[in-house]
């Protein structure tokens, strides 16, 4: 992949680095965000320590999956940007659509296709001097999945043949100004501008679901959708209760 051909192809107002390798592309923007200008997407050709939610690992082999991050500021605390992890999930899956490859939903924010997991979303922040907050939007996105690889992440994956035959640099310059504009999107209107849009690609909407925290679970229902701070709506039979993601986990069936 080449920086200055995504950047040419781009209409974002952010910067563009491609490195071969590196240990997690969120780490990397993490320890530089203090000192960016102006939003910067890093693509790497090949992450080896790429990380998912409470310390989970995310896999992928060089050439066989995009896994990229983009730093981007926002006004204000990071109280308002609760609901962006769910907001990234829409707009990742709404340019996957438009690419041809339909895809839906897991609360909080994992891209499935065919009932598999094909890309994975992970956000951290860093309060700026000047009041404002960066995120750093990690994405992996699996393009194929070598046999060997699918063994060690333990679990069926879901890949996208069909992206994997597109040109790199033009499938990340179409990602990219895509997350831009739900961006923006989000700092005008916040999640409310997401929340139809999450629900139309709600891929478990009326499954028996449980709630697990750290195993255990918490919570179980029928998964309704989700409401405008992007909580996690379920009808459970002490009534309809909200839930937070923080570390939580979302699984599929009854106890
Ligand atoms: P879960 O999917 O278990 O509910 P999560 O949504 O918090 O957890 P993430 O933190 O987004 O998951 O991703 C980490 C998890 O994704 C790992 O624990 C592993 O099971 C799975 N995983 C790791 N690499 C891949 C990959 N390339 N494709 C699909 N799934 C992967």
């Amino acid at each position: 992949m080449n920086a200055a051909a995504i950047m040419a192809l781009r209409t974002a107002a952010a910067d563009v680095e491609v490195v071969a390798q590196t240990g997690s592309t969120n780490a990397d923007l993490m320890a530089r965000a203090a000192g960016l200008a102006r939003p910067l997407l890093l693509v790497a050709e090949h992450q080896t320590a790429g990380r998912g939610r409470a310390g989970r690992s995310w896999l992928s082999a060089p050439g066989d999956s995009l896994t990229f991050s983009l730093a981007w500021k926002f006004e204000g605390s990071p109280q308002r940007l609760l609901g962006l992890p769910l907001a990234v999930g829409v707009a990742l899956a709404e340019a996957l659509g438009a690419l041809d490859v339909p895809v839906q939903l897991k609360w909080p924010n994992d891209v499935l296709k065919d009932g598999e997991k094909l890309a994975g979303i992970l956000i951290e922040t860093q309060g700026a001097p000047d009041g404002g907050t960066w995120a750093v939007i990690g994405i992996g996105l699996n393009l194929q999945m070598p046999a060997d690889l699918e063994t060690r992440i333990g679990r069926a994956v879901a890949t996208a043949p069909w992206l994997a035959r597109m040109d790199r640099n033009v499938l990340m310059a179409a990602l990219l100004d895509a997350l831009a504009a739900a961006m923006n999107q989000f700092e005008q209107a916040g999640f409310g501008a997401f929340r139809a849009r999450w629900d139309a690609l709600h891929g478990w909407r009326g499954q028996p679901v449980r709630i697990l925290d750290n195993g255990e679970c918490v919570q179980q229902g029928l998964a309704v959708g989700v409401d405008d701070s992007g909580r996690l709506l379920l009808d459970t039979d002490a009534g309809r209760v909200a839930v937070l993601a923080g570390d939580v986990s979302l699984r599929l069936g009854g106890a």
